[in-house]
């Protein structure tokens, strides 16, 4: 693969990884390509998003080169994700380009995070690029509940995308936001349809961020009451699996498939957070429950030769993340809404 953007670190010396002040290794990086989406899921956007302007997204070309500074600094695994990462103009460019660090054994993994919109058409083309594995957003399998929780989407092309993705040889993995009233009562639906697959789900509760009209506290369903509703019907036996983040694991024994529950609001997962987030803009998040961040595109685009400025930048940032998040959804205190969406922090 060719590098979209031709600076590489060259000599033989390895620069020490990325330690964060609790011993934490930084080997992941979420990297949220456009703020942009296609549908307009209730717990994510607003109805009427103001997207940013051009001139302040990074460029693929910068894209590459934020990522490729992090893959010299140590990260193993690189997720994509947005807003929706496979409507912005030019990202199979990107992922191309980035399929080098998988080629050259630099990376482990390159994967990404999608509503499954484009997937029909895109399914293969991922796979023959290195792609091994996806997540597939999935909040229910009802035509018009689909187009309700994401504003207009429509779930056809979604399930056409799943079967592509599968042919293609992609592990998918199904993320099911859960949310209260709305797909309580279909969590065995869409556990038979996605083990039936062969594919794994995991289940989300719902996080607050961002202001996206309607009450937080009326979508939020803790998943230790999921849990407990599923195993009055399922066996669930618990999974030593850890993936350095905040899911964990059960088997289903009458599927066979994987079960993971993340859970923000109920567990604290940050003990082993081994992750940084980048958004469109070039602002790295340490964490993505606090609003503390650098800016990676001023060093970027004040200094566009210097891969030291970049390093040193990323450097500072880590030695700043934090312990762990503070989430809170509780009426009384307000919201305990950070003010970014998730599409600009990358989900
Ligand atoms: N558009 C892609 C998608 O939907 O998969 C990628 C971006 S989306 C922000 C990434 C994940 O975040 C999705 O699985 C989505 O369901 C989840 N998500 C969005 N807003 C959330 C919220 N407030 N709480 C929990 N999960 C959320
Ligand atoms: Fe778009 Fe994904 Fe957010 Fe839904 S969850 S609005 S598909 S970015």
């Amino acid at each position: 693969m060719t590098a979209l953007f031709g600076t590489e670190r060259r000599g033989a010396e390895r620069p020490a990884p990325l330690v964060d002040p609790f011993g934490r290794t930084i080997r992941y990086l979420r990297v949220s390509v456009t703020d942009r989406c296609d549908f307009r899921c209730h717990y994510c956007m607003s109805e009427d998003m103001t997207f940013l302007p051009k001139r302040d997204v990074l460029s693929l070309e910068e894209l590459d080169r934020l990522c490729s500074a992090f893959v010299g600094l140590g990260t193993r695994k690189i997720r994509l994700t947005g807003g929706e990462p496979l409507v912005r103009k030019g990202v199979m460019t990107l992922i191309a380009s980035l399929a080098r660090h998988l080629e050259s054994g630099a990376l482990d993994e390159l994967t990404l995070t999608t509503n499954g919109s484009q997937l029909a058409h895109r399914a293969r083309e991922l796979a023959d690029l290195g792609i091994r594995r996806i997540n597939v957003s999935l909040d229910t399998l009802d035509a018009d509940k689909f187009r309700k929780i994401t504003r207009w989407g429509e779930i056809g092309p979604v399930l056409a995308g799943l079967d592509a993705a599968l042919a293609a040889g992609l592990d998918v993995k199904i993320n099911t936001v859960a949310v209260k009233g709305f797909n309580d009562g279909e969590i065995d639906d869409l556990l038979r349809f996605a083990h039936g697959r062969g594919m794994a789900m995991t289940l989300i509760e719902t996080m607050p961020l961002g202001e996206v009209g309607g009450e937080r506290a009326d979508q939020y369903l803790p998943l230790s009451k999921v849990r407990a509703d599923l195993e009055t019907r399922w066996t669930l036996a618990d999974l030593d699996v850890s993936s350095g983040g905040p899911a964990r694991y059960v088997r289903v024994a009458e599927t066979g498939g994987r079960l993971g529950f993340i859970t923000p609001m109920t567990h604290n997962f940050c003990e082993s957070c081994n992750r940084v987030r980048l958004t469109c803009t070039g602002t790295l998040y340490m964490c993505l429950g606090q609003d503390d961040s650098t800016d990676l595109r001023k060093v970027l685009r004040e200094k566009p030769e210097s891969d030291g400025a970049i390093e040193t930048a990323i450097r500072e940032a880590v030695a700043r993340k934090p312990k762990g998040h503070d989430f809170v959804i509780d009426r009384t205190v307000g919201d305990g809404v950070l003010h970014r969406h998730m599409n600009t922090t990358g989900g």
